[in-house]
């Protein structure tokens, strides 16, 4: 391939070092211009230049010939991403565009899929929706057959908590299927799915990578070049490339993916660790949160081992989610608790961003639990978001 920089190590994923370099997200697309990507819109490009019968090839990620198979600023990005996410990184219109693509690829005779977010359902019905042969959806926890895909989410919304990657790989592998393991909660530096045999992971990129609530991107990491040409050349004919100025304003967004991401997780751990303690009988209280008020908090810091002998914690060697669910011993408190507060957005659809954001999960999914609280952990200062909740929490509790 004529571009360097999406060559990446070839190391087994357990003798590979797994880290987000700052020096990768500032520097990683070195090499195809200035130093800020320039603003670039262009859609066909000048492809053969006077006294050049041959023309250029249409894989070459340098030379762009029509901004639906690339264009400078898209393939900019990929560059970083490949680095980042230890493989090669193709980038789509959005999260479920790429899942739609996934599926495209895979072309599974089954998929086996436990709750996790909605979207993605969405997606894998319209993709089965279009096929002439049957794709029946089977429970992560059946029998696997041969020819199935193994569709993971983990962090897993609504609950933030972890499930086992490398539990599910063997189990797929044993039988020649597929792990997919959307990872979109668990972004680099907190857990890298290739480390636990995923086969290819899927980042919704307007969440972390993004991180300021302002684009859409979707991206889809796989472990060969081979694949990723596969992808690139399905993207090109589906034509679900992400759009240019998405593609700039993530350069932009990931220049601080490592300061941001890393400050979120250890934030939401915190008030994760917090608000458990909050989780006494009423008429108690813990640091000034009213008992009988929060029943339950989500979050894979939370998780024990399981009869497997899993733990997140090794799963996620970067930090935990920053995402987490409280459940609220009444529905009323469920309503009320994210407009009650000041320093979260609400309602908040999204997550990932630099702004916490809360909501009633009913509100996103009717068919969810109504005493089931989301919350997104931002970079405001944790003080502050603990007061907020404190004083919220108070509120709510009295009715107020
Ligand atoms: C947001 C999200 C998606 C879908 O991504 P979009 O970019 O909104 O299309 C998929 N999976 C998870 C876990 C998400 O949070």
């Amino acid at each position: 391939m004529p571009n360097a920089c999406l060559r990446v190590n070839s190391m087994s994923p357990q003798s590979q070092t797994y880290q987000l370099s700052g020096t990768h997200l500032v520097h990683g697309d070195r090499g195809s211009g200035s130093e800020a990507a320039p603003i670039s819109v262009a859609s066909p490009f000048r492809t053969v230049s006077h006294g050049d019968p041959k023309g250029v090839e249409a894989m070459d990620p340098d030379k762009h010939i029509y901004s639906r198979y690339s264009q400078d600023v898209t393939s900019r990005v990929e560059q970083i991403l490949s680095k980042v996410n230890h493989g090669y990184a193709v980038t789509y219109a959005s999260g479920l565009a790429a899942a739609f693509s996934a599926l495209v690829h895979f072309k599974p005779k089954r998929i086996a899929i436990s709750r996790g977010y909605t979207g993605c359902h969405g997606a894998i019905s319209t993709y089965t929706k279009g096929r002439f042969v049957d794709t029946p959806i089977v429970d992560l926890d059946d029998e696997f057959q041969e020819g199935d895909l193994c569709w993971l989410e983990s962090p897993l919304h609504p609950t933030g908590e972890s499930r086992n990657i490398q539990y599910y790989a063997d189990k797929i592998h044993a039988v020649g299927g597929k792990l997919f393991v959307d990872s979109t909660l668990g972004p680099p530096p907190l857990q890298y799915p290739f480390k636990w045999g995923a086969d290819c992971v899927l980042h919704s990129g307007i969440k972390y990578f993004a991180g300021h609530s302002d684009l859409f991107c979707g991206i889809l990491v796989v472990k060969t070049e081979d694949e990723r040409k596969q992808l690139w050349h399905d993207r090109a004919h589906m034509g679900n490339i992400m759009g240019s100025m998405d593609s700039w304003l993530l350069i932009r967004s990931l220049r601080t993916m490592h300061l941001r991401v890393s400050r979120q997780s250890a934030s939401g751990t915190e008030l994760v660790q917090w608000l458990s303690r909050a989780v006494v009988p009423e008429g108690q209280e813990y640091d000034g949160i009213p008992g009988g008020v929060i029943t339950k908090v989500g979050h894979s810091s939370l998780q024990e081992t399981d009869a497997n002998g899993f733990n997140p914690s090794a799963q996620m060697e970067g930090g935990f989610n920053a995402y987490f669910s409280i459940l609220l011993s009444k529905e009323e408190y469920a309503e009320k608790l994210p407009h009650a507060l000041d320093h979260f957005h609400v309602p908040a659809t999204s997550l990932g961003g630099v702004e916490s954001l809360a909501v009633q999960h009913i509100r996103t999914d009717p068919k969810e639990n109504p005493l089931l609280v989301c919350l997104s952990i931002g970079v405001e200062e944790v003080a502050d978001l603990k007061n907020d909740l404190r004083r919220a929490l108070v509120e709510i509790s009295k009715g107020i």
